[in-house]
């Protein structure tokens, strides 16, 4: 019997995003990924006695910005609280977080999945700071602490439990992360931590109401890992179940490498964090004109864009999905149209020949060695019959790549690829063609019509590969007609 289909899966995702800050939550150490040890780190951020945090404004409007593009509620009143634990590589003793009062509740993001589209709810958005990180493969004997993180500002994203499919958490993260880039609020570097992902999972009977007990999976490095676990560990709860053994209600860690999950500890009851709000932060009170400002400055979001592709640029679903991965490739999408606004041809040469390069050399399109107007001069020679699109998309396009300095004409007519058009050359080249091959034409004309490509080829090889192919196929008919 399929158990899968017995049960329903229930998935809500907490998602750590670091803050594009150029400077920490609470203080003006730098933020920068890579730098050595402990050389990002202020008396504020070592917690030394005596020292005062200072709330960064920038990351209450990148807060701000990305709650409104997730149609949150953006709260007013917003004050922070400590949140006490002790862990090594937090010097305090405790985060100073939100936990207890979001700035930002409620809203959805919008996703597709196979060809269905849905909103998935989110509970609320808070500010936090990152703590320090442990590295225990430094040193044989003993574990290192790195505080350059420590003081990072974070946002925590919190879905409703109302993720139903492995499939759906995926394309949440990667339209999350779609946003989060977008908006500038966020790199998504899930490598290198900059996007982090729990997940707590549980299942119910179908049609149950009460939620079940979960698991939460922590060390999700990739939103391939999340899907990976979420299904496991459905896997695992439906065999648990069925075998009458009771779900623990546990914190799991992922093993990316063996593709499976472990547990790190069983929660009986809730952690007591003994929160009690930061006497040394005051409240800090959102004017509707500083949220209007930041709502009134957002881009068109993705959602949007790819449907003002669709309706004014006649692109598919797809195409304009694909277009809109990241506002890198839309600028130099959008600067194509502007040089030729031929929509299609455009993004079939985004799509086409330009990712594959891209995606070939592993680079971002900001890399891409040839400029927006040097493809439009390619799209141009194509359009006007020229040069045929599997020439510009190969030789042309790397002879181009090779000498970036050169129009498109210039290195077209160098490696001698411009199409001859001229009619009277391509009359001439079919009639040799024909009147060299008498016998071939009689078995033509006898029923052997497969021969036409014969005649094609050498046409193309008297023209040294210049005849523009689709002039010549119709001449050949014309002429075959002619004398049959
Ligand atoms: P905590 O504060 O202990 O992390 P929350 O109530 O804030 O717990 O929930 C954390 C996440 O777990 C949220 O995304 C929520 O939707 C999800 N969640 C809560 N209960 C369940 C459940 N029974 N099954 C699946 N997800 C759940
Ligand atoms: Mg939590």
């Amino acid at each position: 019997m399929n158990h899968s289909a017995k049960y329903e899966l229930v998935v809500g995702l907490e998602v750590h995003a670091q803050l594009q800050t150029q400077t920490k939550l609470f203080c003006s150490d730098l933020t920068a990924f890579g730098a050595e040890p402990n050389t990002q780190v202020s008396p504020v951020s070592l917690a030394l006695p005596g020292t005062l945090p200072v709330i960064n404004k920038k990351a209450i409007e990148l807060a701000v910005k990305l709650g409104l593009a997730l149609n949150c509620t953006i709260q007013h009143e917003n004050y922070f609280a400590r949140k006490h634990y002790f862990y090594p590589d937090l010097p305090k003793g405790y985060q100073i977080s939100q936990h207890t009062a979001p700035i930002c509740e409620g809203g959805y993001l919008e996703i597709t999945v196979e060809d269905e589209k849905m909103q998935i709810a989110l509970n609320r958005i808070h500010l936090e700071e990152d703590a320090g990180k442990s590295i225990h493969d430094a040193d044989e004997r003993n574990t290192c602490i790195d505080l350059n993180r420590a003081g990072i500002p974070l946002l925590e994203m919190v879905t409703e439990p109302a993720i139903h499919s492995p499939e759906a958490a995926h394309a949440f993260l990667t339209e999350l992360r779609r946003m989060l880039r977008w908006l500038d609020v966020c790199d998504g570097n899930m490598e290198e931590g900059s996007m982090r992902c729990d997940a707590n999972i549980s299942i119910r009977l179908q049609g149950d109401q009460k939620l079940g007990t979960r698991v939460e999976i922590k060390n999700l490095n990739s939103i391939r890992n999340v899907k990976k676990a979420i299904e496991l560990e459905m896997q695992r709860q439906i065999e648990c179940i069925e075998k009458n053994e009771p779900i623990i209600q546990q914190t799991r860690s992922f093993d990316a490498d063996k593709q499976i999950s472990f547990p790190l500890r069983n929660k009986e009851e809730a952690d007591d964090y003994r929160y009690f709000s930061e006497p040394d932060l005051p409240a800090f009170v959102l004017s509707e004109t500083f949220i209007e400002k930041i709502r009134s400055g957002l881009p068109l979001l993705p959602q949007m864009l790819i449907e003002k592709y669709k309706q004014d640029f006649g692109l598919s679903e797809y195409d304009a999905n694909a277009i809109c991965q990241d506002k890198e490739e839309v600028a130099f999408y959008e600067s194509l149209v502007t040089y030729l606004p031929k929509y299609k041809t455009m993004a079939n040469w985004m799509l086409g020949p330009i990712k594959q390069y891209t995606n070939d050399h592993q680079i971002s399109i900001l890399e891409f060695p040839l400029s927006p107007l040097r493809i439009a001069e390619i799209v141009s020679l194509t359009e006007s019959g020229k040069i045929h699109f599997n020439t510009a998309s190969t030789r042309l396009l790397s002879g181009m790549i090779k000498r970036p300095g050169l129009s498109a004409l210039d290195v077209a007519t160098e490696l001698n690829l411009i199409q001859e058009q001229d009619g009277n050359a391509l009359e001439n080249w079919v009639s040799e063609t024909l009147n060299a091959m008498p016998d071939k034409v009689k078995a033509y004309h006898a029923g052997k019509k497969a021969l036409i490509g014969l005649f094609a080829g050498e046409v193309k090889k008297r023209s040294k590969g210049k005849a523009d192919m689709e002039k010549v196929q119709q001449l050949l008919i014309e002429k075959l007609q002619q004398n049959g």
